[in-house]
């Protein structure tokens, strides 16, 4: 409720973009949050933050646990802020208890998960697990035409470590299930086996611009309404590829967006997702057969790219095997998940034994200023983020 406040809105949700001014403060708070436990934080140049706080043992990589301190532009208060402040939690109670673990335990906090202002998500934990080059980060823009780069140099937040160059022994992150299936099934505990393959295109598409008066219906170019079919296109697509596939527009620019004009410009983008990757062209074949279909009856040109891929990914075996022991010895109900989400974990999964722990959250809501997750689930979620830390780090002993 503390970090809440820092881009909070009217309707009880937060906007805090990444590298904006509410990310540097919340950012100056974590910093100052871990150093008063004696964590030394370290920033590589991409802006992702690492809280070291030293164990037994220093010829060992760090167990690390964390999620990110960005949102979307209308986001909740839980979504990656529980996996930060759960693993702050964590670091406090092992300080409280002067506890000494075998390896170090890091807290991470990584830059521009969400994808709202920089596109793709999940961008510096993409960097860093080599998924992208820092370039290719560096140059993203925002929709005003600001850099990546630019903003984080703004903001005070390009470090001196060169992304991707810290070791990590094992990550755990914690986060809301962003689903309906935990509280549904009423499970406090989400196991999460791994994460589902994630596409995502844009396309732009060229019409006309014309008096809404003065032309008639069949002399038009209405890129707005092409555009429209291809979203009932690609909900038809997704549900051709059920039960497990899920297709969306989530974003539309129009041109010149004016009341008697009609449209000439429209961008959109489009999110596919399924647990595998065959389903995955088979979808992307019917959405690209669709725009051809759609679009050139209406006398519309397009481009489209796409603009990102995630493959499916599979998480350690010996890091769930961990939560579940964590999850048993707390005494919560709990159930395997697949996340239906992107995650940091996904790309640190490529470069380090990885998982992740869910909790429900209410009605299942996320990317919404009504998220929300009560103070018992955030514990639970706590909790087992704790037992499993120390589950691993027995390994060590
Ligand atoms: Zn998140």
């Amino acid at each position: 409720m503390e970090t809440a406040k820092i881009g909070a809105n009217e309707k009880g949700g937060i906007h805090r973009l990444a590298l904006s001014d509410e990310d540097r403060v919340v950012r100056d708070w974590f910093r100052a949050a871990c150093e008063a436990l004696g964590c030394t934080v370290t920033i590589d140049d991409c802006g992702n933050m690492f809280a070291r706080r030293p164990g037994k043992r220093a010829d060992l990589d760090p167990i690390c646990m964390g999620s990110h301190l960005d949102t979307q532009p209308t986001g909740g208060k839980f979504d990656g802020v529980l996996g930060v402040l759960a693993a702050l939690e964590v670091m406090r109670t092992l300080h409280a208890a002067g506890f000494e673990t075998n390896a170090p335990i890091e807290i991470v906090n990584w830059t521009n998960e969400e994808g709202a202002r920089f596109a793709p998500a999940m961008l510096a934990s993409g960097v860093f697990a080599g998924a992208f080059t820092r370039d290719f980060a560096y140059a993203r823009e925002d929709r005003d035409g600001k850099t990546f780069l630019a903003e984080l140099e703004r903001i005070g937040y390009k470090g001196a470590e060169p992304v991707g160059q810290r070791r990590i022994g094992a990550m755990f992150e914690l986060h809301i299930e962003q689903g309906p299936i935990l509280e549904a099934e009423e499970k406090m505990i989400g196991v999460v086996t791994g994460v589902q393959g994630m596409r995502w295109y844009e396309v732009n598409v060229h019409g006309l611009s014309a008096h809404t008066g003065a032309t008639p219906m069949h002399m038009r170019k209405n890129a707005l309404l092409g555009a429209a079919r291809m979203v009932e296109a690609i909900h038809g697509i997704a549900l051709a590829h059920g039960p497990d596939a899920v297709g969306t527009v989530g974003l539309m620019e129009v041109e010149p967006n004016s009341r008697n004009v009609v449209p000439s410009e429209v961008f959109f983008c489009v999110d596919f997702r399924h647990p595998d990757e065959a389903t995955l062209d088979g979808m992307e074949a019917a959405f690209r057969a669709a725009l051809s279909a759609v679009l050139e009856p209406l006398g519309l040109t397009f481009e489209e790219k796409r603009i990102w891929r995630n493959p499916a990914v599979r998480f350690h075996p010996d890091l769930i095997a961990c939560v579940r022991e964590g999850a048993k010895k707390s005494g919560y109900r709990m159930r395997d998940l697949v996340s239906g989400a992107g995650h940091d974990a996904a790309y640190v999964a490529r470069v380090a034994p990885t998982t992740m722990i869910f909790v429900p959250c209410a009605g299942g809501v996320s990317h919404n200023e009504a998220e929300s997750t009560t103070l018992e689930e955030c514990g639970a979620g706590a909790q087992v983020l704790l037992e499993a830390v120390l589950a691993y780090d027995q390994r060590f002993a």
